[in-house]
């Protein structure tokens, strides 16, 4: 069967300097398909501290790798904080191609996401995780306490995963509420990937 691809190259149609770093560069690169598709997916797919989704316009502003990238519909790409055009060729291809098409895979596999679940998510906080962890502030997660903890998934510094307590079924409620409100591909950004358990 054919794979599906979305993108396959880019175009780099702008290099300006960098306004934070001296030396460095930003650029706006052009991806050889639109991106309508998968920016929801990209979004709901990312931690909500390192990801900023303006809905109306299908626009997202990604953290990565202390850089800003945004990524427009039409397929245009701004980018900042890169030391120079091959650091640019590089994070294209090996970074943000793969992101965009493992996002397309997703897509035809699961759709798009409802426009209820973008609006929770982006109404979501670390205080509206915080609910649903099982509040032992028992420090098995790495952090001493589940606040601590709820900030740091929602940051994507921690795993959800790490606490191995919300899997007992003692919090079985709590965790399908927080798959009712949130959805399991956005669980999966915060590091608990249900998807691919049966
Ligand atoms: S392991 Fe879970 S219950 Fe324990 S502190 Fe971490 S988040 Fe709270």
């Amino acid at each position: 069967m054919e794979e599906k691809i979305l993108v396959r190259n880019f175009e780099i149609k702008e290099i300006l300097p960098c306004l934070t770093t001296p030396g460095y560069i930003r650029f706006v690169a052009q991806a050889d398909n639109r991106l309508d598709d998968v920016i929801p997916i990209i979004f709901i797919q990312t931690p909500p501290g390192k990801a900023n989704y303006i809905q109306k316009d299908n626009t997202l502003t990604l953290r990565m790798f202390n850089r800003n990238v945004t990524l427009f519909a039409s397929g245009k790409i701004g980018v900042t904080n890169t030391p120079d055009v091959n650091a640019a060729k590089d994070f294209l291809y090996n970074t943000l191609k793969p992101l965009i098409n493992n996002a397309y895979k997703d897509f035809l596999k699961h759709g798009p996401p409802s426009k209820d679940q973008i609006k929770a998510i982006k109404k979501s906080s670390w205080m509206e995780l915080y609910k649903y962890l099982p509040g032992e502030n028992c420090g098995e997660c790495g952090y001493p306490i589940c606040s601590s903890f709820a900030v740091a998934v929602f940051q994507g510094d921690a795993k959800l995963s790490q606490c191995k307590l919300l899997r007992e079924p003692k919090y079985n409620s709590k965790l399908q509420n927080l798959i009712d409100k949130f959805g399991r591909m956005f669980l999966a950004s915060l590091g608990l990937d249900l998807i691919n358990e049966s």
